[in-house]
């Protein structure tokens, strides 16, 4: 089997080219969701189940050696966890590492926006459902919404971007909000993406409340006109992008269940408890941590990142129509 040096490859009916990682560096959050959260209890690993800086920093050289060039820092919540900072600098800094991001929820934002700007991070995304300070309650647990907002508008302050704000619309949720998310664009350089809601773990949040994308889409070219495709850039992702008349920012939509983008996929992840992971809505995981632990050499390392790699499955296996959930916690795993 031979590997690009530019590209980590997999042969095999898929063609997959992986030069993204996504790195879970906590399972705490300080938010509880409702569509990320068990509804029982929120399991969280002690110290020594979780990969250690030194450890990640590892995994992101050897993946790098293999051509990941793209990292996002995500958790749990990111901010949370101790010298994080810190450690998006190191990665930032790591030759051969072009683009490093983070996937935060807002709520540590506004103290940490220019700090994050001065480790090296250009862009971030920020998860946003609601512009209701008593739903945001609702949908998080926390009445945190101000300190969000305020988040965001120091990274807008910042010149971080782009800014992206996720949003999960669930339906007698926030699903009479999509209209005023899609209007932030017209006022702020914001990409408001709609994210499906995808069945993981035990969450508060039944199937039945999924609004698919072109429901949502439909909406939105109801209220506002037709949507103008954007063209994609070289570091997208799988959101699909277009724009409302006249707006500086951008509506995004990413569908992993009414049109999943599984063949364009060039994501490999690496979880909270240092396990590497193939596909998001797939359970395969392959362990690396008690690998590094016990002293392998760098060759073996990248044996166990290939070997993952290799398991890309050719589609992941959340059916809509079935119903069915991973049993996976998004925390966990990083979303
Ligand atoms: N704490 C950070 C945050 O809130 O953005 C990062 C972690 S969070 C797990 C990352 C993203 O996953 C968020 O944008 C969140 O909306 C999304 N997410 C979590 N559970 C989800 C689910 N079941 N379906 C779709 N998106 C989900």
């Amino acid at each position: 089997m031979t590997f690009l040096k530019s590209n980590l490859e997999t042969p095999g009916p898929i063609h997959h080219r992986v030069n993204y990682l996504r790195i879970s560096v906590t399972d705490r959050c300080n938010l509880a969701c409702r569509y990320c959260v068990p509804k029982d209890h929120l399991p969280t690993l002690s110290h020594k189940d979780i990969a250690r800086y030194e450890e990640i920093l590892r995994v992101v050289r050897l993946s790098r050696d293999l051509g990941v060039t793209k990292v996002r820092i995500t958790g749990g919540e990111p901010l949370v966890r101790k010298g994080v900072l810190d450690f998006i600098s190191e990665v930032s800094r790591m030759p051969g590492i072009e683009d490093v991001s983070i996937t935060t929820n807002g709520v540590l934002l506004r103290k940490n926006a220019h700090l994050l700007k001065g480790c090296g991070i250009k862009r971030l995304n920020i998860s946003l459902d609601t512009l209701k300070p008593e739903r945001f309650r609702f949908i998080t647990g926390k009445n945190l919404f101000k300190e969000v907002w305020g988040g965001i508008m120091a990274a807008h302050d910042q010149g971080l971007t782009p800014i992206k704000l996720n949003a999960v619309i669930m339906r007698g949720v926030n699903d009479d909000e999509i209209e005023d998310l899609v209007a932030l664009t017209r006022d702020y350089p914001f990409h408001v993406r709609f994210i499906e809601y995808m069945p993981m773990g035990n969450s508060k949040v039944d199937m039945e409340q999924e609004v698919l994308i072109p429901e949502i889409r439909e909406r939105i070219e109801t209220a506002f006109g037709p949507l103008a495709p954007v063209t994609r850039g070289v570091h997208d992702g799988p959101a699909k992008r277009f724009k409302i008349e006249n707006a500086p920012g951008e509506v995004g939509f990413i569908s992993p269940l009414s049109s999943h983008f599984c063949h364009e996929c060039n994501r490999l992840r690496l979880t909270s408890t240092g396990n590497l992971r193939p596909c998001l809505l797939n359970p395969y995981e392959r362990e690396i941590l008690p690998s590094i632990r016990q002293g392998a050499s760098d060759h073996e390392l990248k044996e166990i990142i290939m070997e993952t790699v290799r398991r890309k499955p050719v589609s992941h296996t959340l059916i809509t129509d079935e119903c069915s959930r991973t049993t996976s916690q998004m925390f966990t795993i990083g979303g």
